[in-house]
C-alpha cells in the first residue's frame, strides 16, 4: 500500500469518526426530548386526580350548603308552628318540616357517598403520584446519562478534530481536493479497497486496466463507476 494511500486511509478514518460523533450529538436533544415526553401520561394522570378531587370538594361543599339551608327553614317553620293557633296552619307548618327533614336525610346520604368517593380518589392520586416520581427518577437518570454522553462526545471530537487536521497536512496535497469532494459525495466513504475485482465501495466489476494500475500501487487510481479511490490489500 502506498504512503499516499495509507496517509488518506487514517484521515477517512478520523473522518467517519467524526461524522458519527456528529450524528451522535444530533440525536441527542431527541433523546432528551423522547425521555421527557415519558413525563407527560403520569403528569396529566396527576392532573386529572387533583382536578377530579377538587370538583368532588365542591359537590361536597354544595350539599353542606344545601343542608345549611334547609336546617334554616326548618327552623323558621317550627318558630312559626310555636306562634300559630290555627290547628290546620300547624299541621300544614308539621308537613313542611317532614318534607324538608325527608330532604336532609337524602343530602346527607349524598354527602356520605361524596366522601367515599373523595377517600378512593385520594387513593387514586396517591398511586398517581408515586408512579410520576418513579417516572420522573427514571427520565432525570436518563437525562443525567445524556448529558454525560454529549460531554463526552465533545470532547472526543476536539482531539479528533485535532488529530484529524494533523494527518490531513500530512495527506498528498494533490489528492486531498477528491479526497474531500468524494467524502461528501459518496456517504462519508473515499478511500475502498478492490475486492476480488470489484470496487469496495459500489462493488462493481472494476475493468482491466483499471486493476492493474490498482495492482501496480498507482495513487489517485479511481473506480470508473463511482470515482472512489481505490487500493489493493492483496
Ligand atoms: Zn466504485
Amino acid at each position: 500500500m502506498s504512503p499516499a494511500i495509507q496517509a488518506l486511509l487514517l484521515l477517512q478514518d478520523r473522518d467517519r469518526r467524526l461524522r458519527g460523533m456528529a450524528e451522535d450529538l444530533e440525536k441527542i436533544p431527541k433523546d432528551e426530548a423522547r425521555a421527557k415526553d415519558r413525563l407527560a401520561g403520569d403528569t396529566a394522570a396527576v392532573k386529572k386526580c387533583r382536578d377530579d378531587l377538587m370538583a368532588n370538594e365542591v359537590e361536597i361543599k354544595k350539599v353542606e350548603l344545601d343542608v345549611g339551608t334547609r336546617r334554616t327553614t326548618i327552623a323558621r317553620l317550627k318558630t312559626q308552628q310555636f306562634e300559630t293557633r290555627k290547628n290546620d296552619e300547624y299541621q300544614a307548618l308539621g308537613h313542611e318540616v317532614t318534607r324538608y327533614e325527608k330532604d336532609i336525610d337524602s343530602l346527607e346520604t349524598k354527602e356520605l357517598e361524596l366522601m367515599e368517593r373523595a377517600d378512593a380518589l385520594r387513593g387514586e392520586l396517591a398511586t398517581a403520584e408515586a408512579a410520576l416520581a418513579k417516572t420522573k427518577q427514571r427520565v432525570d437518570e436518563d437525562l443525567n446519562q445524556l448529558a454525560e454522553r454529549r460531554k463526552r462526545v465533545e470532547a472526543e471530537l476536539v482531539e479528533v478534530r485535532a488529530e484529524r487536521e494533523r494527518l490531513a497536512a500530512a495527506a498528498p496535497e494533490a489528492q486531498l481536493p477528491l479526497y474531500e469532494r468524494l467524502l461528501k459525495t459518496k456517504n462519508g466513504i473515499a478511500v475502498v479497497p478492490s475486492i476480488a475485482g470489484k470496487c469496495g465501495g459500489c462493488h462493481i466489476k472494476l475493468v482491466a486496466s483499471t486493476m492493474v494500475k490498482v495492482n501496480q500501487g498507482l495513487d489517485g487510481v479511481q473506480c470508473e463507476s463511482c470515482g472512489r479511490l481505490l487500493y489493493t490489500e492483496e
